[in-house]
């Protein structure tokens, strides 16, 4: 070892050689970010310099100023980031603020979870809400309190949007849903009747219990077309029951929309109309009340088929 590392100090001496590499040195030491670097570490002596110049070489090579260059990437996605360590000048590979910001996006995304509705409704926003009745100025109103209420984190009641078919409130419901994500805040948007089907579908499988919890513990939860689903004890009692119980007690916001009125969705969760029957419609309803505000929709059939 000790002549292979005379031989290079041999080459390393010669005149040329010399030349080049305090020209590679020099435009290693005068790199912004290397710059940057040193002067944030004013314990760092020559011989460290020295001593790290391959690191900081490394650095320089890849860096333009404090950014990547893309070509010059030694792992995509991923920047060189000098670390003073015991003395010793090291180089440790970090994500870059794009590959976070696109990791970011993604969890967004999964944030989000719209659950069997239809596509027309994907993109519902509030600039092209239709203004044209005061019912529907009421309903964008308590939509908007309710946004606010959500930003600003203050608790807030859920709100039940009711009316007839095709007035609009599936479009309401998803504007909501879509401002939230912009917000950045998690929710769910569903279907009852698909959300209801899956549930049934899960009920003997491992996962049904994580199924469960995600609805149960989801920063806001909006449910379209609660009534229309076809209702038994068990999707009264252990679905809705069980999941909103846990909703209202942890003071989790749920929306929902619905062509029945309260009165109306209580006669629905009665089913065979006993008084045992009778009893738990209105219990579940309780806190359907307990925790929304109801909105109705008086608007004209927007549906062209
Ligand atoms: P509902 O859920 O009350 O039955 P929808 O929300 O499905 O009604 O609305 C019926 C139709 O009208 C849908 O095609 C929907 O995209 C459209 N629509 C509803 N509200 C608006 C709105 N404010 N602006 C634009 N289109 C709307
Ligand atoms: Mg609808």
């Amino acid at each position: 070892m000790e002549h292979i590392h005379s031989s290079i100090e041999k080459i390393l001496n010669r005149p040329d050689v010399a030349e080049s590499v305090r020209q590679i040195e020099q435009r290693v030491l005068s790199h912004p970010g290397v710059v940057i670097f040193l002067r944030s570490h004013p314990e760092i002596d020559q011989r460290m310099i020295e001593r790290g110049m391959l690191k900081l070489n490394e650095y320089a090579e890849q860096m333009d100023g404090n950014r990547i260059i893309p070509e010059k990437a030694v792992i995509e996605g991923y920047q060189p980031v000098l670390h003073l360590e015991k003395g010793q000048i090291t180089v440790a590979y970090e994500k870059t603020e794009e590959t976070r910001e696109r990791e970011n996006e993604r969890a967004l995304e999964k944030r989000f979870k719209s659950l069997f509705l239809p596509d027309e409704v994907r993109d519902a926003n509030f600039s092209d809400f239709d203004l044209s009745t005061t019912d529907r100025k009421l309903a964008l109103r308590a939509a908007s309190q309710f946004l606010n209420s959500i930003r600003t984190k203050q608790p807030v009641r859920g709100l039940y949007l009711h009316g007839s078919f095709g007035v609009g409130k599936t479009y309401l419901l998803a504007a909501i849903g879509n401002a939230l994500k912009k917000e950045k805040v998690a929710a769910i948007l569903v279907h009852a009747p698909g959300f209801v089907s899956e549930a049934k579908r899960r009920i003997r499988t491992d996962s049904f219990d994580s199924f469960l919890e995600g609805f149960q513990t989801v920063p806001v939860l909006l449910i379209d077309d609660i009534g229309a689903e076809s209702i038994s004890p068990w999707v009264r009692d252990e679905l809705f029951g069980i999941i909103l119980q846990y909703r209202m007690m942890h003071r989790l916001p749920t929306l929902f929309s619905s062509n029945l009125s309260y009165d109306e969705l209580e006669l629905h969760f009665g089913i065979t109309n006993d008084a045992g029957d009778k009893l738990k419609a209105m219990r579940l309803m309780e806190r359907i009340r307990t925790t929304t505000n109801p909105i109705e929709f008086l608007g004209e059939n927007r549906r062209r088929y």
